[in-house]
């Protein structure tokens, strides 16, 4: 009796989760309205210049990224004009749940809980609008470490988990990195080698059809990386030296 009593009760509640799911896919993914994307800034190491870096935030320096979506967008159609409106939120108080390494499906599947759990709490800010989508931007001094950790962005739960540099000549990269997780929580795929970082062809190039095609003058967003030869790559500046591509135009519904 009891048992199937947790039976049904587990059931219901995977049910609403896969319902909740799809509301959420419909709802990110039709582009008739403005997408609220919350940026929860965080002090990624603990430094003091990181601490100073994300006070200094402003709504501003988000704001290529909202051109880079109404640039794209339109290119594809889409006629709202602010498809993405970024808000800056004031920074959080408590780091999101770090994913180890090789914890497999099963721990991959209980950090992605933890971390909508935290981001329920953590994304409740009183006088702000609640996000549809959260991310968390953890800042770096870059002195502290060459290579950021990897940055994850889910589809199930509408939240990213972003780290960047705390340094001013790396806005336009850091810019890059948002954007291509937020493409991920509204439902973008890589579009790289995972093994090697080089973009795929032709879904990661910036133009499938350039002649020659190398160098590629831009690059696909959901690559991140502009590719110069067969073997060579770099990363952009900044989102204007990137684009959309097809496949992800379609994977997030600007096209059909
Ligand atoms: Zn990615």
């Amino acid at each position: 009796m009891w048992k199937n009593i947790r039976i049904v009760l587990l059931l219901l509640v995977l049910a609403a989760v896969a319902i909740q799911t799809w509301r959420d896919r419909i709802a990110t993914q039709s582009w008739q309205e403005s997408l609220w994307v919350g940026v929860f800034p965080l002090n990624g190491d603990g430094t003091p210049s990181a601490q100073s870096y994300i006070e200094a935030l402003s709504a501003k320096d988000f704001a290529p990224i909202e051109a880079f979506f109404a640039r794209e967008a339109h290119r594809y159609g889409v006629t709202v004009a602010e498809p993405v409106h970024i808000e800056l939120y004031p920074p959080a108080k408590e780091l999101p749940p770090a994913l180890e390494r090789d914890v497999g499906p099963l721990g991959i599947a209980w950090w992605s809980l933890k971390l909508r759990w935290y981001a329920m709490h953590a994304s409740r800010v009183p006088g702000h609008a609640p996000a549809r989508i959260r991310l968390f931007v953890l800042y770096h001094d870059p002195s502290t470490l060459s290579v950021a950790p990897d940055s994850h962005g889910l589809q199930k739960g509408l939240v990213g988990v972003v780290h960047v540099f705390a340094d001013p000549g790396m806005n336009g990269s850091n810019n890059i990195v948002i954007a291509h997780e937020l493409l991920h929580t509204v439902g973008a795929t890589d579009k790289y080698d995972l093994a090697t970082g080089a973009p795929l062809f032709p879904g990661g190039y910036g133009d499938r059809s350039r002649i020659p095609l190398f160098p590629q003058a831009q690059a696909e967003i959901m690559a991140g990386r502009r590719v110069l030869s067969p073997h060579e790559f770099e990363m952009p500046r900044s989102l204007r030296d990137v684009v959309a591509g097809p496949e992800t135009a379609q994977e997030i519904g600007w096209t059909h």
